[in-house]
């Protein structure tokens, strides 16, 4: 009889990989992580994403403790380990930018979340300070985050894995977990690879699966609570180096959150209204479609280049893997054009989709042992800002296994 593997890990996006590069550091048990994409990185949320480094300033410590604290000490890691590893990164800072009175009572409590979560640096700024840092922005008045900025999320998961490669951790990918059995103690994971179908034994399972990870903690107890509730994120792009009044200096530019209904579609209400609705859960919070520079390489350097993504602009309820592109060029329009007037239709062209592994009824993280079967640890609805918490997420994983 084969010996059971110590820890197993499923799900090789930036959560699996992080999480086997954190305890590969401190464990010397054998750790295998299962991918069912044939690659790492693979086509899952950590691919298609929009690449910020979040400074935290969203996440209402009543609603989202965990997104809260995780987002603020993952922004803080994530760039030392960038710094570290040679990863592409940029602290480009944000300005979250209101147009009128009533976006300017949303700005007031955006700076308020973002004292209360201690994210460092953080200023109102007037309009006039808002085009010296982007000339061709539109605002009455601004936060400014300096904290925030963008990371190539696929040279992350690259390198997370490859430090982990280095430390004995194995990763199978091409290998779906098709069935979960919780035994007394341990559990019976069976797995397809190709043609293979087999059974092996783990002592511990951590579950990372992203979208599917509600549907592997039901196969370990039929009883877990939670629901997926796939928001698809769809973006497009244009060239800033198009004409001088699309230039941008590279700052993350976003408007004030706002309301999103179930379906996706935003609620515009005023702020009162809107945070009664949010308290109630009628309504969740959206960072809005947004402005954010992408890297290009020059002379073997990443610098921020010409090409600017705006979105994500959500749809809810969607297929887990349904990436068809819905929004034509005249949504994004309408999203930016108040506070970036320039631009115009044909300079925008469509770019990309990916998909939130957002819970139903349930904002934050979930990021817990399993209520029947305590060796399995299920991470559900690691959302946005997933990417930005990973390495802390990683280490709160690594304590609960500890405690
Ligand atoms: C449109 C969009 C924009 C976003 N923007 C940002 C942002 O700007 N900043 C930020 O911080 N966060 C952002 N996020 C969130 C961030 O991308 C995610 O939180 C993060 O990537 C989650 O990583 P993960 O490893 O948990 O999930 P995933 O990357 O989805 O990885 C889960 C893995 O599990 C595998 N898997 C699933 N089921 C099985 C199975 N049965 N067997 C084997 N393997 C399985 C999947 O193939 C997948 O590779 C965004 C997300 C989206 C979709």
């Amino acid at each position: 009889m084969t010996e059971a593997i110590p820890i197993t890990i499923i799900g090789g996006g930036v959560t699996g990989c992080a999480i086997a590069c954190e305890l590969s550091r401190t464990l010397d048990d054998q750790i295998v992580v299962l991918e069912r994409n044939k690659t790492i990185p693979g086509d899952n949320q950590s691919s298609r994403n929009s690449g910020v480094i979040h400074a935290g300033i969203y996440y209402p410590q009543d609603k989202g403790h965990l997104k809260a604290t995780l987002c603020v000490q993952g922004n803080r890691i994530l760039y030392e380990f960038c710094k570290e590893h040679h990863i592409p990164h940029k602290q480009t800072g944000k300005l979250i930018v209101a147009v009128n009175s009533n976006e300017e009572a949303y700005l007031d409590d955006v700076l308020k979340t973002a004292i209360d979560n201690h994210v460092p640096g953080v200023q109102r700024i007037d309009a006039a300070k808002v085009n010296d840092y982007e000339p061709n922005v539109n605002a009455t008045a601004a936060v400014h985050v300096p904290t925030s900025g963008i990371v190539d999320a696929g040279e992350l998961v690259r390198m997370l894995k490859s430090l982990a490669v280095n430390v004995g951790v194995v990763f199978s990918t091409g290998t779906r977990v098709e069935n979960i059995v919780a035994k007394r103690r341990g559990f019976d994971i069976v797995i397809n690879a190709g043609n293979t179908r087999e059974t092996f034994e783990t002592n511990t399972l951590i579950n990372a699966a992203g979208l599917y990870a509600d549907e592997l903690a039901r196969m370990v107890n039929p009883g877990s609570p939670y629901v997926m509730y796939p928001l698809r994120g769809e973006a497009a792009k244009f060239s800033c180096a198009k004409r001088a009044d699309l230039f941008m200096r590279g700052l993350n530019v976003y408007p004030v959150p706002w309301a999103v209904l179930p379906n996706g579609d935003r609620l515009d209400v005023p702020f009162e209204e809107f945070q009664r609705l949010f308290l109630e859960g009628k309504v969740t919070k959206s960072v809005g479609a947004h402005l954010t520079s992408t890297f290009d390489i020059a002379d073997g350097n990443p610098v921020i280049g010409k090409t600017v993504t705006i979105g994500p602009v959500y749809i809810g309820n969607v297929g887990k893997e349904d990436y068809h592109q819905t929004r034509n060029k005249q949504h994004y329009l309408a999203a930016v054009k108040p506070f970036f007037p320039n631009l115009e239709l044909e300079d925008i062209t469509l770019h990309q989709a990916g998909i939130r592994a957002r819970l139903k009824d349930h904002y934050d993280f979930v990021i817990e042992r399993d209520a029947c079967h305590p060796d399995c640890i299920n991470l559900i609805g690691i959302d946005s800002p997933g990417l930005t918490a990973s390495l802390a997420i990683a280490k709160y994983v690594r304590e609960l296994l500890h405690g």
